[in-house]
Protein backbone atom coordinates (compact mmCIF):
# COMPACT_ATOMS: atom_id res chain seq x y z
CA UNK A 1 0.00 0.00 0.00
CA UNK A 2 1.28 3.28 -1.04
CA UNK A 3 2.30 5.22 2.22
CA UNK A 4 0.47 8.59 1.34
CA UNK A 5 -3.01 6.35 1.47
CA UNK A 6 -2.80 4.90 4.79
CA UNK A 7 -3.86 7.00 8.01
CA UNK A 8 -3.23 6.41 11.68
CA UNK A 9 -5.98 6.76 13.40
CA UNK A 10 -6.44 6.74 16.83
CA UNK A 11 -10.63 6.85 17.29
CA UNK A 12 -13.83 7.75 15.44
CA UNK A 13 -16.70 8.28 17.77
CA UNK A 14 -19.62 10.57 18.19
CA UNK A 15 -19.38 13.31 21.26
CA UNK A 16 -19.58 17.22 21.54
CA UNK A 17 -17.19 19.74 21.64
CA UNK A 18 -15.66 20.20 25.12
CA UNK A 19 -13.80 23.26 24.53
CA UNK A 20 -14.20 26.96 22.79
CA UNK A 21 -16.54 29.20 21.27
CA UNK A 22 -18.27 25.92 20.18
CA UNK A 23 -18.64 23.88 23.26
CA UNK A 24 -21.35 21.74 23.36
CA UNK A 25 -21.98 21.18 19.60
CA UNK A 26 -22.42 17.54 18.60
CA UNK A 27 -19.86 16.91 16.63
CA UNK A 28 -17.79 13.63 14.80
CA UNK A 29 -14.57 13.57 16.16
CA UNK A 30 -11.63 11.92 14.78
CA UNK A 31 -8.25 11.54 16.45
CA UNK A 32 -5.20 11.16 14.82
CA UNK A 33 -2.00 9.45 15.61
CA UNK A 34 1.28 11.24 16.21
CA UNK A 35 2.52 14.46 17.52
CA UNK A 36 5.03 16.71 16.82
CA UNK A 37 5.48 17.70 20.50
CA UNK A 38 5.37 15.77 23.31
CA UNK A 39 4.02 18.08 26.23
CA UNK A 40 4.25 16.76 30.01
CA UNK A 41 0.74 18.08 30.51
CA UNK A 42 -0.72 16.09 27.55
CA UNK A 43 -3.61 14.48 28.24
CA UNK A 44 -3.48 12.25 25.25
CA UNK A 45 -0.55 10.59 25.58
CA UNK A 46 -1.79 7.36 24.47
CA UNK A 47 -1.51 8.89 20.83
CA UNK A 48 1.95 9.76 20.85
CA UNK A 49 3.61 6.46 20.10
CA UNK A 50 1.04 4.22 18.52
CA UNK A 51 2.44 4.79 14.60
CA UNK A 52 3.80 1.02 13.72
CA UNK A 53 3.67 -0.80 10.58
CA UNK A 54 0.30 -2.90 12.07
CA UNK A 55 -2.15 -0.48 12.92
CA UNK A 56 -2.74 2.20 10.14
CA UNK A 57 -6.47 2.00 8.28
CA UNK A 58 -6.27 3.05 4.45
CA UNK A 59 -7.93 5.95 3.25
CA UNK A 60 -10.95 3.98 2.07
CA UNK A 61 -11.58 2.51 5.27
CA UNK A 62 -11.13 5.89 7.36
CA UNK A 63 -13.72 7.00 5.23
CA UNK A 64 -16.06 3.91 5.67
CA UNK A 65 -15.78 4.73 9.55
CA UNK A 66 -16.96 8.26 9.40
CA UNK A 67 -19.49 7.74 6.69
CA UNK A 68 -20.55 5.14 9.47
CA UNK A 69 -20.92 7.83 11.85
CA UNK A 70 -22.74 9.63 9.76
CA UNK A 71 -25.88 6.89 9.11
CA UNK A 72 -25.57 6.64 12.49
CA UNK A 73 -26.28 10.50 13.41
CA UNK A 74 -27.57 12.13 10.43
CA UNK A 75 -28.42 15.67 12.02
CA UNK A 76 -24.67 15.94 13.08
CA UNK A 77 -23.33 19.23 11.23
CA UNK A 78 -19.34 19.03 12.65
CA UNK A 79 -16.69 17.07 12.55
CA UNK A 80 -13.69 17.59 14.90
CA UNK A 81 -10.25 16.65 14.08
CA UNK A 82 -8.02 16.36 16.66
CA UNK A 83 -5.00 14.06 18.16
CA UNK A 84 -2.23 14.13 18.35
CA UNK A 85 -1.18 16.68 16.01
CA UNK A 86 -3.66 16.71 13.08
CA UNK A 87 -1.07 18.47 10.94
CA UNK A 88 1.64 15.86 11.75
CA UNK A 89 -0.47 13.96 8.99
CA UNK A 90 -0.91 16.21 6.05
CA UNK A 91 -2.10 13.97 3.35
CA UNK A 92 -4.89 12.16 5.80
CA UNK A 93 -6.37 15.92 6.91
CA UNK A 94 -6.36 17.15 2.63
CA UNK A 95 -7.90 13.76 2.20
CA UNK A 96 -10.68 14.46 4.85
CA UNK A 97 -11.49 18.05 4.57
CA UNK A 98 -11.79 16.97 0.47
CA UNK A 99 -14.16 14.84 1.37
CA UNK A 100 -16.53 16.36 4.10
CA UNK A 101 -15.87 20.25 3.71
CA UNK A 102 -19.16 20.67 1.51
CA UNK A 103 -21.02 19.00 3.89
CA UNK A 104 -19.40 19.78 7.39
CA UNK A 105 -18.27 22.43 9.91
CA UNK A 106 -14.76 21.28 10.29
CA UNK A 107 -12.34 22.08 13.40
CA UNK A 108 -8.98 21.66 13.61
CA UNK A 109 -7.83 20.71 17.06
CA UNK A 110 -3.71 22.20 16.62
CA UNK A 111 -0.91 22.66 18.48
CA UNK A 112 -0.31 25.63 15.59
CA UNK A 113 3.74 24.70 15.70
CA UNK A 114 5.15 25.42 12.42
CA UNK A 115 1.25 24.68 11.24
CA UNK A 116 2.14 27.69 8.14
CA UNK A 117 4.20 25.56 6.41
CA UNK A 118 0.87 23.28 5.24
CA UNK A 119 -0.63 24.54 1.90
CA UNK A 120 -3.42 27.07 3.08
CA UNK A 121 -5.18 26.35 -0.10
CA UNK A 122 -6.58 23.98 1.69
CA UNK A 123 -8.33 25.49 4.21
CA UNK A 124 -8.94 28.62 2.06
CA UNK A 125 -12.78 28.97 1.78
CA UNK A 126 -13.73 26.29 3.06
CA UNK A 127 -16.21 26.14 6.45
CA UNK A 128 -13.15 25.19 8.81
CA UNK A 129 -11.80 26.73 11.91
CA UNK A 130 -8.56 26.47 13.30
CA UNK A 131 -9.26 25.52 17.54
CA UNK A 132 -5.38 26.84 18.07
CA UNK A 133 -3.62 25.73 21.83
CA UNK A 134 0.15 26.54 21.66
CA UNK A 135 2.63 25.48 23.78
CA UNK A 136 4.73 27.79 25.56
CA UNK A 137 7.08 25.16 27.45
CA UNK A 138 10.13 25.24 26.46
CA UNK A 139 10.22 21.33 27.74
CA UNK A 140 7.03 20.55 25.38
CA UNK A 141 9.79 20.54 22.49
CA UNK A 142 12.23 17.89 22.36
CA UNK A 143 13.95 19.20 19.92
CA UNK A 144 16.47 22.42 20.75
CA UNK A 145 14.40 25.68 20.57
CA UNK A 146 13.68 29.43 22.16
CA UNK A 147 11.16 31.06 22.88
CA UNK A 148 11.64 33.68 20.35
CA UNK A 149 11.71 31.02 17.48
CA UNK A 150 8.64 29.60 19.36
CA UNK A 151 7.05 32.93 19.40
CA UNK A 152 8.13 33.70 15.67
CA UNK A 153 6.09 30.51 14.48
CA UNK A 154 3.48 31.74 16.07
CA UNK A 155 3.61 35.18 14.26
CA UNK A 156 4.07 33.74 10.41
CA UNK A 157 1.26 31.44 11.05
CA UNK A 158 -0.89 34.45 12.14
CA UNK A 159 -0.28 36.60 9.41
CA UNK A 160 -0.97 33.58 7.43
CA UNK A 161 -4.26 32.87 8.93
CA UNK A 162 -5.44 37.18 8.27
CA UNK A 163 -4.09 36.54 4.24
CA UNK A 164 -5.80 33.80 3.68
CA UNK A 165 -9.31 34.90 6.00
CA UNK A 166 -8.97 31.60 7.87
CA UNK A 167 -11.54 31.57 10.81
CA UNK A 168 -9.26 30.59 14.05
CA UNK A 169 -9.47 30.44 18.21
CA UNK A 170 -6.45 30.23 20.38
CA UNK A 171 -7.16 28.07 23.53
CA UNK A 172 -4.73 28.21 25.81
CA UNK A 173 -4.04 26.08 29.09
CA UNK A 174 -3.76 28.27 32.26
CA UNK A 175 -1.76 27.77 35.35
CA UNK A 176 -0.17 30.27 37.86
CA UNK A 177 3.60 29.39 36.83
CA UNK A 178 2.72 30.13 32.99
CA UNK A 179 1.06 33.46 33.57
CA UNK A 180 3.98 35.38 32.18
CA UNK A 181 4.34 33.17 29.41
CA UNK A 182 0.53 33.54 28.39
CA UNK A 183 0.85 37.47 28.41
CA UNK A 184 3.88 37.80 26.90
CA UNK A 185 2.52 35.85 23.97
CA UNK A 186 -0.67 37.47 23.82
CA UNK A 187 0.65 40.76 23.31
CA UNK A 188 3.48 39.67 21.01
CA UNK A 189 0.54 37.55 18.81
CA UNK A 190 -1.95 40.70 19.21
CA UNK A 191 0.18 43.46 17.55
CA UNK A 192 -2.34 45.11 16.01
CA UNK A 193 -4.71 45.00 18.83
CA UNK A 194 -7.13 42.67 16.73
CA UNK A 195 -7.20 39.49 18.42
CA UNK A 196 -8.99 39.44 22.12
CA UNK A 197 -12.01 37.55 20.56
CA UNK A 198 -9.93 34.83 19.36
CA UNK A 199 -8.71 34.08 23.00
CA UNK A 200 -10.03 31.76 25.45
CA UNK A 201 -8.02 30.36 28.43
CA UNK A 202 -8.93 26.72 29.88
CA UNK A 203 -7.72 25.71 33.41
CA UNK A 204 -5.04 22.88 33.57
CA UNK A 205 -5.77 19.26 34.16
CA UNK A 206 -3.80 17.95 36.95
CA UNK A 207 -3.15 14.50 36.79
CA UNK A 208 -5.57 11.86 36.24
CA UNK A 209 -4.05 9.50 39.25
CA UNK A 210 -3.69 11.73 41.03
CA UNK A 211 -5.71 11.30 44.72
CA UNK A 212 -6.83 14.70 44.84
CA UNK A 213 -7.77 15.46 41.35
CA UNK A 214 -10.91 16.71 42.10
CA UNK A 215 -9.57 19.55 44.53
CA UNK A 216 -6.74 20.75 42.70
CA UNK A 217 -8.93 20.94 38.93
CA UNK A 218 -11.73 22.90 41.36
CA UNK A 219 -8.65 24.85 42.03
CA UNK A 220 -7.40 25.36 38.52
CA UNK A 221 -10.90 25.99 37.20
CA UNK A 222 -10.89 28.71 39.71
CA UNK A 223 -7.71 30.38 39.28
CA UNK A 224 -8.53 30.47 35.50
CA UNK A 225 -11.64 32.07 36.13
CA UNK A 226 -9.98 34.72 38.30
CA UNK A 227 -7.00 35.33 35.24
CA UNK A 228 -10.26 35.70 33.07
CA UNK A 229 -11.96 38.47 35.33
CA UNK A 230 -8.12 40.37 35.85
CA UNK A 231 -7.70 40.49 32.27
CA UNK A 232 -10.77 40.48 30.17
CA UNK A 233 -10.26 36.64 28.69
CA UNK A 234 -13.04 34.27 28.02
CA UNK A 235 -13.22 31.18 29.92
CA UNK A 236 -14.05 28.06 28.43
CA UNK A 237 -15.06 24.97 30.12
CA UNK A 238 -13.39 21.22 29.22
CA UNK A 239 -16.91 19.30 29.35
CA UNK A 240 -14.82 15.72 28.49
CA UNK A 241 -12.40 16.28 31.83
CA UNK A 242 -15.56 17.52 33.48
CA UNK A 243 -17.52 14.58 32.75
CA UNK A 244 -15.17 11.60 31.59
CA UNK A 245 -11.73 12.39 32.93
CA UNK A 246 -9.50 10.28 31.02
CA UNK A 247 -11.81 7.61 29.66
CA UNK A 248 -11.27 8.58 25.70
CA UNK A 249 -14.27 5.37 25.29
CA UNK A 250 -16.92 6.71 27.81
CA UNK A 251 -16.08 9.78 26.20
CA UNK A 252 -18.59 8.82 22.93
CA UNK A 253 -20.81 7.28 25.98
CA UNK A 254 -19.79 3.85 24.81
CA UNK A 255 -21.89 4.42 20.96
S1 LIG B 1 0.74 19.20 21.38
FE1 LIG B 1 -1.14 18.39 22.30
S2 LIG B 1 -1.24 16.23 21.66
FE2 LIG B 1 0.85 16.96 21.26
S3 LIG B 1 1.97 16.37 23.10
FE3 LIG B 1 1.31 18.48 23.39
S4 LIG B 1 -0.66 18.32 24.48
FE4 LIG B 1 -0.19 16.29 23.62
Amino acid sequence: MHETNIGYINQIITTVQGEGNYVGYPVILIRFNGCNLHCSMCDSKYTWTSNNKTNYLSFDEIETRINNHITQYPNIKHIMITGGEPFYQPELLTFIIARYYKLFHIQIETNGYKIHKFNFEVLQNKNIQLNISPKLELNSYSFNTNIDSILTSFYKLYIKLKDYNIPYIFKIVYCKEWEKDILSFYRFININNDMFSNFWMMPLTPDYSDEEFNVKYKQSCFNTITFCKQYGFKYSPRIHVDLFKNDKWENCLRK
